[in-house]
């Protein structure tokens, strides 16, 4: 299944080949504008695209979230001042972990100004968008070592019997304390340090709204600005921050949404994206 979609102007409209999306997924629009286009708005529903425009190729890339409602969203293209394309776009239901999670003793009295303010500080971060994909070749694991996959992206939480309000925004992998974790793709780090519910933290900008983020990590073998290829060390396996035992906690944003990692790396939509811009996706 692949969460993207070929958009061509055919007399004057838009006509898109599509796949099948479903919420938690990046989708990827891809089409020709005409020469000399400066830009290229494209939102769904209350979501928009991070996009830019090579020549005369266009690239979109928006991100659902695991709470993004099925259905028929509706699809919006907009090339200049030029007349809006809207098309309702059909959503395949996905099936959730549920997950009830009992917090006693301190784990239970977590500071919730500390853990607001460091969300706020990330996305103030996540905000900025980079104009351009940095990477050059597909996505790879984070880890060549680990244990198994202990959770899932987008299982629904449940806190001390609560409602299901929150859902887990990354991929866990239990892995030993110490094992390498290794930059997945091409980018720029802008965030390397020890944080308050995140733990030992790296953030990598991979360009026009792609970050990856890799918490808990007892070691921190980056820095803000350094430059990373695939393989590149970013840090160390570990269980600090809000965490009850080593794994890694792999996030990944689309323009601001947290979307699927896994789901991401499977559908090698890092390459189909570079294929967008003609440009190519060398292993
Ligand atoms: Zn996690």
């Amino acid at each position: 299944m692949v969460s993207s979609a070929i958009c061509r102007p055919v007399w004057r409209r838009w006509r898109c080949r599509r796949g099948q999306p479903a919420a938690g997924q990046a989708l990827g629009l891809r089409g020709l504008v005409s020469p000399g286009a400066a830009s290229v708005a494209i939102r769904l529903d209350a979501q928009t695209a991070a996009t830019t425009i090579e020549g005369e190729r266009f690239l979109g890339l928006v991100g659902t979230g695991a709470f993004f409602s099925g259905g028929r969203p509706e699809l919006i293209i907009r090339v200049d001042d030029g007349p809006a394309w809207t098309q309702p776009w059909q959503f395949v239901e996905r099936e959730w972990d549920y997950q009830d999670l009992t917090l006693t003793g301190e784990a239970a009295e977590i500071d919730q100004q500390a853990r607001d303010e460091e969300r706020a500080r990330l996305r103030t971060l996540w905000a900025i968008v980079t104009p351009t994909p940095q990477w050059d070749a597909p996505s790879r694991l984070p880890l060549d070592d680990y244990l198994y996959q202990s959770a899932t992206y987008g299982g629904r939480r449940s806190y001390n019997g609560g409602p299901y309000l929150t859902y887990h925004e990354g991929v866990d992998f239990s892995a030993y304390a110490g094992t390498p974790v290794l930059a997945p793709a091409a980018g720029t780090v802008v965030l390397a340090e020890r944080l308050y519910v995140r733990g030992g933290a790296v953030i990598v900008d991979h360009g026009l709204g792609v970050f990856s983020g890799f918490y808990h990590l007892s070691a921190v073998h980056a820095t803000p600005g350094q430059v990373v290829r695939p393989g590149d060390l970013l840090g160390e396996v570990g269980t600090t921050g809000l965490s009850t035992g080593n794994h890694l906690h792999w996030d990944l944003l689309i323009n601001g949404v947290w979307v699927d990692a896994a789901v991401w790396q499977e559908q090698g939509l890092a390459c189909w994206a570079l294929e967008a811009l003609d440009r190519s996706c060398v292993p």
